[in-house]
């Protein structure tokens, strides 16, 4: 955080991580900067560990305008990771979070801005409509329905990572020390006067998604696993049932056996390897699922950093004191 500088502090910075979108940074390097014409802004770009020119790119951009910064990050840490790091690097009073590949449009950002000015800490993008082929929309529509039923807290139905945060809500965003990080969910969690805003979302401008399936699925896991009890709580219903089917068994077997109806003669192969197949699965997808609390909490105590800056530009500056 750069606010200890005697530095001026803009009013607004607005966050992209960018991840191998050299494609997309010259169209959004314009679009942004006509969206902010008039604004006190800066702009913090976030490479998180591209391979392609986006890390020169970014540099020139600072280079032609110092409002615009760039954070290099040592290497691929991932969006949320990468989100984070611009946050804790953002020197504004409030903020803008932003995809890099134009999906979030600029020229949507005074819509948010305009919510904030009526008062909300917190203004989200909802998904007004989502383009893209009907398997990855239904996937989407899925797993927004299934966290807004299993979550703790009421995570928007639909809302995207494009924001805006006030100077307190980005304050309770940076306090966070959790390193399984799903942005959407803590500052659901963070609570504050939040709002969302219908906004379309574009295709990407240029490039590839950079978010593969798995990486997609990574992401819906640390939703889940971050912001529920409910796979727990399933573990232990599963359990429970299996008592109550076994008993509901004993008392039958017994109860034909007594009267008669079934024999002493060895039956039942069947039911047996089943029940054996059955519940070798039950306890493995049990373990599983405390598995992955167990991981988290792993993670959580190591204690590592969620993102490491390899280099920023805002060593170039002159007049600037701080170097990376
Ligand atoms: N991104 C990133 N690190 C990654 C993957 C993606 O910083 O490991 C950035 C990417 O450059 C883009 C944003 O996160 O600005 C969203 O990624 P993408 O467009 O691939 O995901 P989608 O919008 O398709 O969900
Ligand atoms: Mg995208």
């Amino acid at each position: 955080m750069k606010e200890s500088d005697s530095k001026h502090v803009p009013d607004l910075s607005v966050v992209a991580p960018v991840y191998n979108e050299s494609q997309c940074l010259l169209i959004l390097q314009e679009r942004l900067a006509k969206a902010l014409e008039g604004l006190d802004y800066e702009v913090v770009l976030v490479d998180d560990g591209s391979t392609d020119v986006s890390r020169k790119l970014i540099a020139e951009f600072a280079r032609q305008d110092r409002r615009w910064r760039g954070v290099f990050l040592a290497r691929n840490f991932g969006h949320q990771a990468a989100i984070t790091a611009g946050l804790d690097e953002a020197s504004g009073r409030a903020v803008i979070i932003m995809d890099a590949d134009l999906q979030d449009r600029p020229e949507d950002i005074p819509r948010l801005l305009e919510k904030a000015h009526e008062g909300f800490d917190i203004v989200y993008a909802r998904r007004a409509s989502r383009r893209g082929n009907p398997f990855k929309r239904a996937c989407y529509w899925f797993f927004y329905r299934l966290l807004a039923g299993v979550a703790d807290v009421d995570i928007p139905v639909d809302a995207g990572d494009f924001t805006y945060l006030n100077h307190k809500a980005l304050q309770a965003l940076r306090s966070f020390p959790e390193r399984n990080r799903f942005v959407r969910g803590l500052r659901a969690w963070a609570g504050f006067k939040q709002t969302g805003v219908d906004l379309r979302r574009d295709k990407r401008a240029a490039g590839k998604r950079k978010y593969t399936f798995g990486k997609l699925l990574g992401l819906a896991a640390d939703a889940v696993f971050s912001f529920s009890w409910a796979p727990l709580r399933l573990v232990s219903a599963m359990g429970a049932l299996s008592v109550l089917v076994s008993i509901v068994y004993l008392v039958v077997v017994l109860y034909l056996r007594f009267t008669g109806a079934i024999g002493l003669e060895l039956r039942g192969w069947t039911t047996i390897i089943f029940l054996i197949i059955a519940f070798g699965g039950l306890t493995l997808l049990a373990l599983g699922i405390i598995g992955e609390y167990i991981g988290r909490i792993y993670d959580e105590v190591k204690q590592r950093p969620v993102y490491i800056i390899a280099d920023t530009t805002d060593g170039d500056k002159s007049d600037s004191q701080e170097s990376a």
